[in-house]
């Protein structure tokens, strides 16, 4: 295949973006300037849910929502869980801890009610004040936590001696991440990675079945092509294997897995 087709063929594989670590994008300047006038009304914790109330029922909070859907993709699943019921805009940190954040833009969130039900006030922070709970539109889940394979679980990176502080707090707080239903969405999806990178190596690196892996990607709901193709996953025989013997296949995928 010729480069141009080649790259044609790539990005006609990308059409949505649904990635564990999350680009918030932008919202109209009317919107911010909406949020802007809502925040400084806002005078205590009592008056900032008031207003919270009135504003998400409100047609001025849409622009919010659909900033914040497309961020997370077409399938609007839950930052943390991916649970896909009824996920709505959350504060990253809690009204009942800072109400002065109660209408920033850079303190929304998509989360399902049972992730939003489970993280509370819970708001855990270190010595430092920085907070302990991943906030996935600021920094990569992977750098915290890592991908059991074989059970679809994810637990906290251990490094020098100890658990990531950040990744153990997640998972303490949102256990919701671990739950059967979810950990058993992880492990259909990374057995379909391994079964489509199985068919590309015995294919020696067909188009065709290149093209069945990065469907995979397209359907994978749970964020696990990034482990493979750009964190420890990639280390795995099969995907290492795949990286040394057909590197264009292999850039194809990582590309996909980056813009996915
Ligand atoms: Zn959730």
């Amino acid at each position: 295949m010729k480069s141009e087709s080649w790259n044609n063929f790539l990005f006609s594989l990308i059409d949505r973006r649904e990635v564990r670590k999350i680009d918030r994008g932008e919202i109209p300047l009317q919107a911010r300037q909406e949020l802007f006038r809502r925040q400084r009304v806002v005078s205590s914790q009592e008056k900032a849910r008031l207003e919270w109330d009135k504003y998400r029922r409100s047609a001025n909070c849409r622009p919010v929502i659909d900033a914040l859907r497309t961020a997370v993709g077409i399938r609007q699943r839950c930052l943390y869980c991916c649970d896909s019921r009824s996920a709505d805009v959350d504060h990253f940190i809690p009204i009942g801890v800072d109400f002065t954040k109660a209408f920033k833009w850079s303190n929304f969130i998509w989360v399902c009610p049972e992730c939003n039900r489970r993280k509370g006030k819970k708001f855990p922070i270190d010595s430092m004040g920085v907070p302990l709970i991943i906030d996935p539109t600021r920094v990569d889940p992977w750098d915290h936590l890592i991908l059991d394979t074989a059970t679809g679980y994810l637990a906290p990176r251990f490094v020098e001696d100890d658990f990531d502080p950040m990744g153990e707090a997640t998972l303490d707080v949102l256990s919701c991440i671990n739950f059967e239903s979810v950990t058993e969405g992880r492990k259909r999806i990374i057995r379909r990675y391994y079964e489509a990178v199985n068919r590309v190596l015995e294919a020696n690196g067909s188009p065709r079945q290149l093209a069945g892996l990065m469907r995979e990607v397209k359907e994978d709901e749970y964020g696990v092509s990034t482990w493979f193709a750009l964190r420890d996953g990639a280390a795995e025989d099969k995907f290492l294997q795949m990286k040394e013997d057909f590197p264009r296949c292999w850039r194809a995928f990582v590309r996909v897995a980056m813009l996915n």
